[in-house]
C-alpha cells in the first residue's frame, strides 16, 4: 500500500514523501525546497531516497535538491527549466513515468510559472485513490499566482486539473487554505459548502493541522478560481475590476488580480 507524508518545512511548504510499499523503504520527495528537513526525515524513519520530484522553478521547491542527490545520487525528474540544471531526467506534458509500480501521468499545468507540470496517478490495488501534486498550480481553495503566460493559459491549465476524477487526491505544495478560503467566502458568501468547509479549516488551523490533502470534487464546489463559470463569481470579478468580463478566462484573469492584492 503506498503511502504519502508531508514533511513541513520553510514558511508554509509541505514536501511530499511518497512510499510506494510498505515492503520497501525506497521513497520519492516532491519538490524538496530545502536538504536538512528531509535528511532528518529520511533518517529518522530508517528510509531511503530513490528518486526526486520537482513541479516548477521555484527555489522553495528546489533548493533542497544538490544537498539530498550529495548523500543519495538519485535521479532528478522535472520540467525542461534551465533555472534547475539538476534535473536529470526532463519530462512534460504527455509523458509517463513509472517509478516504482506507480505510473504518473506528466501534466503540463503553465500559468505560475510556464514549465510548471503535475503528476498525477490513477488508483489502483496499492493507491486507493487517484492523487495529485500540482506544486503551486492549484492550492486547496485557491490557486497560484500566474507570473508566466495568459489568464487564458492559466485557466486552460486549471481546467485540466478540474477534468480529473472527483475523488483525485490534492497535494499541493503549500499551507494556505485558510487564506484562500477566506478570499474565496468574500467571492461566494451565499455557497454554504464553502462556509462549511472554511469554519472546519479554521478548527484544523486553530490546532496547527494540515489541511492537505484535499480532493478535486471539493475543490469544483469550493475553489472560485475553478468556479469562474459561475454567474455570481463573474459579477464579483466585474465589479471589482469595473470591467465586463465575456469568458470564464476573462474571469479568472480579473479574479487573480484581485486575489493578489487581496489583505490576508
Ligand atoms: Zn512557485
Amino acid at each position: 500500500m503506498l503511502t504519502i507524508t508531508p514533511i513541513p518545512a520553510l514558511d508554509s511548504n509541505y514536501f511530499w514523501v511518497i512510499r510506494p510499499s510498505l515492503n520497501s523503504r525506497n521513497v520519492f520527495v516532491v519538490d524538496p525546497g530545502d536538504t536538512t528537513p528531509v535528511i532528518d526525515h529520511l533518517t529518522s524513519h530508517q528510509l531511503a531516497l530513490a528518486a526526486i520530484l520537482i513541479t516548477h522553478r521555484h527555489r522553495d521547491h528546489t533548493q533542497g535538491i544538490a544537498g539530498l542527490v550529495e548523500r543519495w545520487p538519485v535521479p532528478v525528474y522535472g520540467p525542461d527549466s534551465e533555472l534547475v540544471p539538476q534535473i536529470t531526467h526532463k519530462v512534460g506534458d504527455g509523458d509517463l513515468l513509472e517509478l516504482e509500480g506507480i505510473a504518473f501521468n506528466i501534466i503540463g499545468v503553465p500559468g505560475h510559472t510556464w514549465e510548471h507540470i503535475a503528476y498525477f496517478a490513477p488508483s489502483t490495488d496499492d493507491i486507493p485513490d487517484p492523487i495529485l501534486f500540482c506544486g503551486d498550480a492549484l492550492f486547496a481553495g485557491g490557486c497560484g499566482r500566474r507570473f508566466d503566460g495568459t489568464a487564458e493559459i492559466m485557466w486552460d491549465s486549471l481546467q485540466q486539473l478540474a477534468a480529473l476524477p472527483d475523488d483525485t487526491q490534492i497535494y499541493c505544495a503549500h499551507e494556505y487554505t485558510q487564506a484562500n478560503l477566506a478570499f474565496a467566502i468574500a467571492v461566494e458568501p451565499d455557497n454554504q459548502e464553502l462556509g462549511a468547509r472554511f469554519e472546519q479549516v479554521k478548527h484544523i488551523r486553530a490546532q496547527n493541522g494540515i489541511t492537505l490533502p484535499s480532493n478535486m470534487l471539493l475543490e469544483k464546489r469550493t475553489n472560485p478560481f475553478l468556479r469562474c463559470q459561475q454567474p455570481g463569481i463573474k459579477i464579483f470579478a466585474e465589479v471589482k475590476t469595473h470591467k465586463t468580463l465575456i469568458t470564464p478566462a476573462e474571469v479568472f484573469g480579473a479574479l487573480r488580480s484581485i486575489k493578489d492584492t487581496w489583505p490576508s
